[in-house]
């Protein structure tokens, strides 16, 4: 479980999947119609089942038997039987705000740079000699852009290189990777709630029941599945991104939020959008700290997924059945408390949400502009130097 390059090599920090248990709003809209109490799209097929039964006259002695099996297993949300522990190890968490501060400087200090370039390409044009000018001119789109025919084949065509970035790294035959992803899940979570899962809990890597969705927590069975990911160029983010997804699911049945509310109808209980916010958020935030455990960063990064796109997609007010929300309230919880237990704590204990946390989305949202804007122009600096540049080496 090794090398930068791994990182390097996925197409961008906005094709992670993130936490993958994205649901088709249609869909999921109409499952909770259906059935107020289940907030996901996964449970689709379960509920419309129990759904039939209630229409028959039966549906209440069912979900009270539902609640209290649940309830057994894992608590109530009031007095949850698994907690974050207070002994597991957590490294620092990344947070929405520093991964964006982080790349606007990285932009600025790029911009700084296409500048001088941009300055030295004018210089060039004043050069009456024509050999002399190509030659310069030539040395320096190789020292910046790469071999010249290469890259202004590829700029020409617009086609992807073969072999490139997108092509699926040697496969590595790391013996880590070999272990069974439910192991490895199942390892991290109870490290990190410092106590032994329920005997009824099974993690599977298989199929999910709806297409399009890569995760799936059915709190009748408590089962967490994943859907063995194989999106990412390389083994080993493909393998940790599914060990997080279970850990995202697990979440889900250790929150229990709806599942323990499953017979109410206040507004706090049933599961409007706003709950199944909630609970993202709290999926989310715990797949985070189940990411946060290992030593190597790399692994930690795939382990927690990327939730950067989910949180822009809300700033965008792309709407989906609530985890692009869950993913910006549960990251503006690690923004505003150091302390990660503390975030968690916040995003589950039941109540009104401390409206600091819209603050921190609203200015992470300034911050998405900015990086935006900035690497757009970057991004036509750079163009126009290497169209400048070309102009110069090739023959007029
Ligand atoms: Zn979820």
């Amino acid at each position: 479980m090794s090398s930068i390059s791994v990182r390097n090599s996925l197409p961008s920090a906005a094709a992670s999947p993130g936490d993958r248990t994205e649901v088709p709003s249609e869909s999921n809209e109409n499952a909770s119609q259906a059935a107020p109490a289940s907030h996901r799209g996964r449970k689709i097929a379960t509920w419309t089942a129990v759904s039939a039964v209630a229409l028959a006259g039966a549906g209440r002695v069912a979900e009270h038997a539902v609640v209290s099996n649940f309830e057994a297993s894992w608590g109530t949300l009031e007095s949850p039987r698994f907690t974050i522990s207070e002994t597991a190890t957590l490294h620092p968490i990344s947070t929405y705000r520093e991964r964006a501060t982080e790349l606007i400087e990285s932009a600025r200090t790029w911009k700084k740079e296409l500048l001088a370039l941009d300055a030295k390409v004018g210089d060039l044009s004043s050069i009456s000699d024509l050999e002399t000018r190509r030659g310069l001119a030539r040395t320096l789109y190789e020292k910046n852009f790469g071999p010249y025919e290469t890259v202004a084949a590829i700029s020409n065509s617009e086609e992807e290189v073969p072999g490139g970035a997108l092509a699926k790294s040697e496969t590595t035959k790391d013996p880590i990777l070999q272990r069974p992803q439910q192991e490895v899940a199942r390892e991290l979570v109870e490290t990190l709630v410092g106590q032994k899962l329920p005997e009824v809990l099974s993690f599977e890597v298989g199929d999910v029941p709806i297409e399009g969705i890569g995760g799936f927590a059915n709190s009748l069975t408590s089962t967490a599945t994943a859907e063995a990911c194989n999106i990412f160029p390389s083994e080993e983010a493909n393998y940790y991104e599914t060990v997080g997804v279970l850990g995202h699911e697990v979440g889900h049945l250790v929150f229990g939020f709806s599942e323990s509310k499953l017979d109410s109808w206040t507004p706090w209980n049933a599961a409007t959008y706003g709950t199944r916010v909630r609970e993202e958020a709290a999926a989310v935030a715990f797949r985070t700290l189940v990411g946060a455990q290992p030593d190597d960063p790399q692994t930690r990064f795939f382990v927690s997924g990327d939730t950067s796109r989910l949180i822009e997609e809300f700033m965008d007010g792309k709407l989906d059945y609530g985890l692009a929300e869950g993913a910006a309230l549960a990251d503006a919880a690690f923004t505003l408390h150091s302390d990660p237990r503390a975030a968690y704590k916040a995003i589950t204990t039941p109540g009104e949400l401390d409206p600091a946390l819209r603050t921190v989305i609203a200015a992470n949202r300034e911050l998405c502009l900015q990086q935006r804007a900035i690497l757009a122009e970057n991004q036509q600096l750079h163009e126009r130097i290497q169209k400048r540049l070309k102009s110069l080496i090739e023959p007029q």
